[in-house]
């Protein structure tokens, strides 16, 4: 099926814009099943690997998925007009307009962020419906208690009054430490909903202050532990499939 004009396959195979693209073609460097083709209105068929350039087949990739590392101080956003966003980490081999991060990290906080232009997955996976499992690690300024624990397994009523679904939150360590209190917990929490500032809130709740935050888990997929902060790399195609 002859789907797609030569001069989008291009464009999305990652040789440049439309217009660079144009140029391209008009000096012969494209081919379409071994025949020069200077014409980027020319139909061809997306996954038939018969399009080449300087001789070498394009394979053809409609969807990228990512899992970054996000440092602090970035935002979750495809464009901002005062800070680095997370996609404007993407080498310019990786970079495309389409690229967006899959739900959203504070600009505080760190850890695994998803992106991607599928935006049928990202949807998806943003859902309140879906109810897909977010882990996080956590330093809190104070000792957290069992029985805070307690209240995260009930359901928390937010300082606004909203309900938060129950949490798993588990105590890892707690250290003397630079905070207002002088005591610092080590804590991992799941949630099962993506509410604005959920874990600030939920600690704030409960009148604790969350001192550092970092996304561990998102449904099956984990932060590798020797993903740098700022670096990324792509899913593979099993986990790409475990996400939908
Ligand atoms: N909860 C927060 O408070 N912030 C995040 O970035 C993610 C979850």
């Amino acid at each position: 099926i002859k789907d797609m004009r030569l001069d989008k396959f291009l464009a999305e195979s990652g040789l440049g814009s439309r217009s660079e693209v144009k140029i391209l073609l008009k000096k012969g460097r494209v081919t379409v099943a071994g025949e020069v083709q200077r014409d980027g209105r020319f139909q061809v068929d997306k996954n038939s690997r018969q399009v080449a350039f300087d001789g070498e087949i394009l394979d053809y990739q409609e969807y990228y998925y990512y899992l970054l590392n996000k440092p602090q101080g970035l935002v979750s956003a495809t464009k901002d007009n005062l800070f680095k966003t997370v996609v404007q980490l993407l080498s310019e081999k990786d970079f495309r307009e389409d690229i967006f991060p899959v739900g959203r990290l504070d600009k505080n906080t760190e850890g695994l962020l998803i992106l991607t232009n599928d935006g049928a997955l990202g949807h998806d996976l943003t859902q309140p419906k879906k109810h897909v499992e977010k882990e996080y690690f956590a330093r809190i300024d104070g000792k957290v208690t069992d029985e805070i624990v307690n209240k995260f397994a009930e359901g928390l009523t937010l300082k606004n009054g909203e309900k938060a679904r129950p949490g798993e939150l588990f105590i890892e360590n707690i250290y003397e430490g630079e905070s207002q209190s002088g005591w610092i917990s080590e804590i991992r929490v799941i949630i099962h909903e993506g509410k604005f500032h959920q874990v600030k809130r939920m600690f704030e709740a409960v009148e604790m202050y969350v001192l550092y935050l970092k996304r561990i888990r998102m449904g099956n997929l984990a932060l590798d532990s020797d993903l740098a902060l700022g670096a990324y790399r792509p899913l593979t195609t099993e986990e790409i499939e475990n996400l939908k």
